[in-house]
Order: structure tokens, then sequence, then C-alpha cells
């Protein structure tokens, strides 16, 4: 495995637990995605894992499994607290070994998180995310509780599994014991923080005792908690003690409560923002520290390693994004990777709204049993028209499947609307997927013509077409958009117009909003990790409880204004889990959104509305016209009128509520079926 010439030789150091050996420094770390619940999931996660594995993944850990029904996550969570339900689980730790790969099982008990009626806590106190208020957990309740994690884990021992993780942190129950913002008790599991960690400890003392000394178990623990009144840094460095001395193997780090309002993993967040964290635990316990969030390339990972912030690192949504990260990385075929762009677009926003997970980057991801790759029976000649998202996708994936494929786009490169996303600032990731992409076309030889108008002339021969032309702007009927200091959302994003300082926007949609973060940046935007730290008042030095201070923002360049006709709030369509920081960033920023306008005209003192019930006028210098796009058919007509059948995908088929999402799932369902 270890080679001398790796180019990250950190990250392929084994790691050597005493009784049994981790290939290298690689954890996939925890993740649910809507398998656990669905009926034949197991059979899907048994692949998904066994993938993962294959791919060189040195120890998985799996979505969180709930000890007990109060302990769910959301009604009818996964659960593991009879023999009777090993059997699902077993085909996951079969399919992981047989691969050479080792799989922890993740114990989750979601507290006052959990979204439903049964949900407990270890006192009244509702959570500010939840609608449902948790029942006390009396001490009959708390010793049950023990009993049932340590059932769990047990368990999961005889499932075959090669250890557990036990979540004590993210603001879930455990957390909520170990702080007293959210503890009031005042008997021995409240008041002094012995008393407040004596859960954890008798969890994972028990856990130990139960399965003896060669499973691994993995404690996730709070360094972080970005909420008011958390743990303090000598409670951290306290707890971590008593957890090794419980007899954990591994402290894997916990960045942040899912209710602090700070985004802790979205792209916004630099790489490795967090790992400075980690770092100031090593060396106060024996045991080694894994350090996560945002670490997403080997080169990352390998500098957190060589600096010895952590001895292992955590990536979870990479391992969606790209299941061979591990193995590519070791065959110094880094540039091969497909890069989590960290959108949480069609993982965490899924889950969210109860869909499987998956990946924008990469749709196979926890659907390898339905959409699994398969080279085609007879290779054909193919003409993909549009290198934008979804003929970047349907190019590469045709490609791979042994189809002989040219690659037509109108402009000097490809990438289309990723051109304009990875200019926004926190959206620089957009880049490593047009890298992927690059890389993808050249090592399956897909002929590329650059800067072709194409004309029905130029595909007509072709076994198959595929029109993937995308969209262009909506054109307004507002008088005066012709004006010269009216300007399209390309043209400013693409740096092309001069904008003044004073900005009014039109269309509060996505690309509204990534308009004024682009318009912002230099005045509030976030480009080193202290700047984000600043920005968003993550202490390093933790002074306060928790490791909140006062945000430290430049004062906004610009004055922005952001409109759209309907009323409610906008940016209401933006990502689930993502759509906070979008709008907290431009409020933060003095951004005035408007609802409900009506535009009158646009002259050279400004833009003139309708809006409560008078006429207004919204002095600016420049307007930036952001609403919405059309289709760009004209090819695909031509082609019909020609006589000649065509595949249409991605803006050009549909542009209303288009996203990369969509276009790179339809771009390779569709190569999948030629
Ligand atoms: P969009 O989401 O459809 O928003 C268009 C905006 O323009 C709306 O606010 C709309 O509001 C306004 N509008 C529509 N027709 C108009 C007209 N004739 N005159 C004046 N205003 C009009 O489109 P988008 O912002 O261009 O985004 C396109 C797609 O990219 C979306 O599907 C989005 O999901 C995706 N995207 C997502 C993100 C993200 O952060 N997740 C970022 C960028 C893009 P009113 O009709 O109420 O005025
Ligand atoms: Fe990463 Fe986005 Fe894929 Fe989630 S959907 S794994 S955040 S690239």
């Amino acid at each position: 495995m270890h080679t001398t010439e790796s180019a990250f030789p950190h990250l392929f150091r084994p790691l050597d637990l005493g009784f049994i050996t981790i290939r290298n420094r690689v954890l996939m770390g925890s993740m649910h995605t809507g398998l656990e619940e669905e009926r034949g999931g197991f059979r899907r996660m048994a692949a998904y894992y066994a993938l993962r594995a294959e791919g060189g993944a040195g120890l998985i850990v799996t979505g969180g499994v709930a000890p007990n029904r109060s302990g769910w996550v959301a009604p009818f969570s996964l659960r593991l607290a009879a023999a009777s339900q090993i059997d699902g689980h077993q085909l996951i730790t079969e399919a992981v070994h047989h691969q050479g790969g080792a799989i922890c099982m993740q114990i989750l008990h979601a507290g006052r998180y959990g979204y439903h009626p049964l949900c407990v806590a270890p006192s009244k106190l509702k959570a500010p995310i939840n609608r449902f208020a948790p029942r006390v957990l009396s001490r009959r309740g708390i010793r049950k509780t023990i009993d049932d994690f340590i059932r769990c884990a047990v368990l999961a021992h005889q499932a075959g599994y090669d250890g557990v993780e036990v979540m004590g942190s993210e603001g879930y129950l455990i957390n909520e014991f170990i702080v007293a913002k959210t503890n009031r008790r005042s008997d021995e599991w409240g008041g002094s923080f012995a008393n407040r960690i004596r859960l954890p400890v008798a969890i994972v003392e028990g856990i130990r005792d139960k399965v003896g000394e060669r499973f691994i178990i993995i404690y996730r623990l709070s360094m972080l908690d970005l909420v008011d009144n958390g743990s303090s840094w000598e409670e951290v460095i306290e707890l971590a003690a008593a957890i090794e001395k419980a007899g954990a193997t591994l402290i894997n780090t916990g960045i942040g409560w899912h209710e602090a309002r700070v985004p802790t993993i979205a792209t916004i967040v630099p790489r490795a923002a967090f790992t400075w964290v980690t770092r100031r635990l090593m060396g106060e316990v024996g045991i080694p520290l894994i350090t996560s969030n945002r670490i997403n390339t080997p080169d990352v990972a390998e500098e957190v390693l060589a600096t010895g912030a952590a001895d292992m690192v955590s990536l979870a949504r990479p391992f969606l994004a790209d299941p061979l990260w591990v193995q590519k990385a070791e065959d110094n075929r880094a540039d091969e990777i497909n890069t989590c762009i960290a959108c949480n677009q069609a993982c965490l926003d899924h889950i969210f709204t109860r869909k499987t997970a998956s990946c924008l980057v990469n749709p196979r991801a926890c659907h390898e049993t339905i959409r699994p790759f398969a080279r085609a029976g007879r290779s054909k000649r193919i003409a993909v028209v549009g290198g934008g998202p979804a003929g970047l996708s349907c190019a590469v994936t045709a490609a791979a499947r042994g189809h002989r494929v040219t690659l037509f786009e109108a402009a000097g490169e490809v990438g289309g609307q990723f051109l304009l996303a990875r200019a926004i600032p926190g959206k620089e990731e957009f880049a490593e997927t047009l890298r992927y992409f690059r890389v993808q076309l050249a090592r399956h030889e897909v002929a590329v013509r650059l800067s072709r108008q194409v004309t029905v002339g130029d595909v007509r021969e072709y076994d198959e077409i595929v029109i993937a032309t995308g969209v262009r702007p909506r054109p307004v009927a507002i008088e005066g958009a012709d004006l010269p200091h009216v300007h399209g959302y390309a043209e400013v994003i693409s740096g092309r117009a001069a904008v003044g300082r004073r900005v009014a926007i039109i269309g509060a949609g996505g690309i509204g909003f990534d308009t004024a973060a682009y318009l912002l940046e230099g005045g509030s935007t976030t480009t080193g990790i202290d700047a984000f730290l600043n920005a968003w008042g993550i202490d390093r030095q933790y002074r306060q409880p928790g490791g909140l201070k006062k945000p430290v923002r430049p004062e906004p360049r610009r004055e922005i204004h952001i409109l759209q006709r309907r009323s409610g709030k906008p940016g209401e369509g933006l990502g689930k889990t993502t759509g906070w920081i979008h709008r907290s960033l431009l409020k933060k920023n003095g951004v005035k959104f408007w609802s409900g306008v009506e535009y009158r005209r646009i002259d050279g003192q400004g833009l003139w509305i309708h809006h409560g019930g008078e006429e207004q006028l919204i002095a600016v210098d420049t307007v930036v016209i952001c609403a919405g796009q059309v289709s760009e058919r004209g090819l695909a007509e031509e082609i019909a009128a020609a006589g000649r059948s065509c595949h249409v995908i991605g803006g050009a088929l549909e542009a209303v509520e288009l996203d990369a999402e969509r276009a790179i799932l339809q771009g390779m369902e569709l190569a999948d079926r030629l």
C-alpha cells in the first residue's frame, strides 16, 4: 500500500491501533443517506459502503443509528435495539470486509433535536430548530438510555462492525447533557461539569466493558459548540481525558451545534477552516485524534496531517463526490478526483426534504445499484452540443462507456454557467468541477471543438445528437432597461461591466443573491480562514465558552438593493441548508430586500418602483438584471425541422428551476441510455 513516491506520505501512513491497523489516515465520516429508512436500503447501503472501501477509505463510519425510539432523528429512523435487527447490518459489514475495508457504526441519540413527539432531553428546553418539546429524562430513563447505547454497541459487534462511533457532538443528547445551557438538572447528572459528563463517560465505559479490548470506540467530541454558553476549552480537555480513560480508541472532532448560526461545512467555509481546533487538543490525550470539516482534496488533507493538526482526517461528503478519492490520491492521480464543492444541494438538502441523498457532481452516489455504470454494447459516434454542466456530464459519461464523442462549445472554453459560478465569492470550488471535467474529457478522448456556432450540417452525420445548449438571460420589459448603466448578470460577474457604488438588482433568485455577493466582494467577503472566522464571530483564542466572539466585518463596499415582484421572503427558493447563510451574509452587509414591487422605469436617477401604495425612487448608479433564464433551443428546432431526431437536456430542455444538479444528472442518465 504505502509507496515511497507518494505525493501524500502522511496520508498513506497506516495507523496501528494495537488490535487493528487502519491502512491509511482517511476516515469516511458519518453521513445519513436516507437509505437507512428505505425498503431494501441495506442492500443499497452495502453496495454504497463497499465501493468506498474498494476505493481505499481507511475506516468508514455509517450514518447514525438510534439506540432506542426516543433517540430517533425522525419518526422510524434506523434503530438497532434487538438481535432480530442485525441481519441487514451484516450485509454491510460483509461487503465492506470483502473489499478489505473496516467499518464502524455510529450510535446517534438525537435528544431534543429528534423531530418527533417522543424526543427526550436532560431538561425541558425546546430546541430553537425543532417544533417538538422534549420530555425530561428521569434518572431511571438515563440509566436505561445508557443500557440502550451499550446494547446497541454489542449488537453492532455481533453484526460484524469493527467498532462504533458514539455521537457526542452537534448538540444531540450527549452534548445536551454536557453543556449547562441545556442541562439544568440538580441531580447527579447535572450541576458540576463532572456530573454533566457522567453520561458520555458511563456510555463509553459500559461499551468497553461489554465488547472487550479488540473493538474500536470512536467518541465524537464537540470541540467547539459555537453556541453561547457552550463548553469552555478547559472543559473540552477535561472531557477528552475522561473519555480516553473510559476506554475510547479514537476521538473525532465535532464542530458546531445544529442550531448554531455559523456555517461549518458550506462552500463559504474555507478548506480546513476548523482543523486548528483539533490541533489545540493534540498532546492533551494519548489516543489519536481525527479532524474534520471542509477537507476535500488530498493536498489539504496531507498538509493538515503534515503540520500535526491531527492523526487522521475525516472526509464525509468528498466520498459521495468520488468513491475512489483515496485510490486516486494514492496512485498520484489526484487531478482525476471529482471534488466535493460543499454545495449541500444533493446530499444534505435531499435529507432535509426526505429524499435519498446523492451528489450534485456524482449522481451515482447512494444509487450504486440503480444507476450503475456499464460499458456500451456498440460504440456510436455522438455529437454533444454545449459544454455546460449537462453537456459535459453527458460527453464524459458517454465517452467513458466507449462511445466516440465530439463536444461542441460556442464559447472559447467549456463550463457554461459554471464559469460564472466559480467567480462568486464562496463558490470557488466550482473551478474544481471544471478541472475534473477537463481531465475526464482528455482521459476519454472526447474531441472538443471550441468557439463553434454549430449548424445542422455539422452534426447531421452523427449516430446520436445531444443538444445541451443551455439558457440565455430572460429579457425584461422595463422602460429604460437598454440604458448604459443597466447590465445583465453575466456581464457583471465576468467583470465586463462597470458597476457603481449604489446598485439595484432586479430578481431575487439564486443568481440575484450570487450577484449581490459578488458585488460586495472586497467589502465583506471572506478570503482566508481568519477573515472567515472574524466575519462569523468564531474565536481562535476560545475566550468564551462555546468559542464565539463579536463578528468583525469590514464596511460594505456597496449599497445594494435586491428586488422581486412576488410577496414573501426573498431567497425562499435557495438551498434548504445553505439559503440562511446567503440571506444572513447579505443582511449583515446592509443589503436592502424588497418584495411585492412593481417596476415602473429606469432612468438616470435610478430605478422607479411602485411599492406600499406609492411610487418610489431607488436612487442607484447601476441596475443589474437577474430575472431568470429562458431555454436556448434554436439548434434543436432547426434539427427537428431538418427531419433529424435529437436529445435535448439541461437548460435547453427546461430553464425553470434549473440547477447544476438536474443538469448533471440528466446528462449522465441520457449517456447511460445511449
Ligand atoms: P430564478 O430563481 O428563477 O429567479 C429569477 C428572479 O427574477 C426571481 O426573483 C423573479 O422574481 C424575477 N423575475 C422573473 N421574471 C422576471 C421578469 N420578467 N421581470 C423582472 N423580474 C423577473 O432564476 P435565477 O436566479 O436566474 O436562478 C436560476 C437557477 O439557478 C435557479 O433554479 C436556481 O436554483 C439556480 N441557482 C441556485 C443558486 C443557489 O445558491 N442555490 C445560485 C444560483 C443559481 P419575481 O418574478 O417575483 O419578480
Ligand atoms: Fe459535496 Fe455538493 Fe456532492 Fe454534497 S452534493 S457531496 S456538498 S458536491
